[in-house]
């Protein structure tokens, strides 16, 4: 676990962030709040591509990773690469979880499960905001 006062590459004043996203991306992406399940636009996405942080851009999951959990959010079994995302341990909701934030800018994207029994490689399950992401989809 990281401490949650460091510093990222992106770093913008809440004001910026305000003014630069929209209401609904502010409370999730910078208040850590979470969509309602099975409204968000890519819980049962499958088009290839890579999935991007919607606040600062950096590049987070690919649609290589992403498995059906029948959660209502999407789901990945792995980040893009290890330092792409952060884990902070949340304990809000009177229960353990880990918070997935994005290591580039610290938006919260979601909560990462593990042990689960889901039949995927990792055996874990990063539940994530359609909202705190942007699709890239693959050059065909
Ligand atoms: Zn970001």
């Amino acid at each position: 676990m990281k401490s949650t006062d460091r510093s990222y590459a992106v770093s913008k004043s809440d004001e910026q962030w305000r003014a630069e996203l929209s209401p609904a991306e502010y409370q999730v992406l910078r208040k850590a709040g979470t969509e309602r399940p099975f409204v968000g636009e890519y819980t049962d996405t499958t088009t290839e591509g890579v999935y991007a942080c919607r606040a600062c851009g950096a590049e987070l999951f690919t649609s290589d990773t992403k498995f059906e959990s029948h959660c209502g959010w999407p789901s990945f079994y792995s980040p893009l690469a290890g330092d792409s995302v952060e884990y902070i341990e949340d304990r809000s909701m009177g229960m353990k979880r880990v918070e997935v934030r994005c290591a580039n800018c610290g938006s919260h994207l979601g909560h990462v499960f593990e042990g689960e029994g889901y039949d995927n490689p990792t055996d874990q399950r990063y539940c994530i905001n359609s909202i705190s992401m942007t699709l890239r989809p693959a050059q065909r």
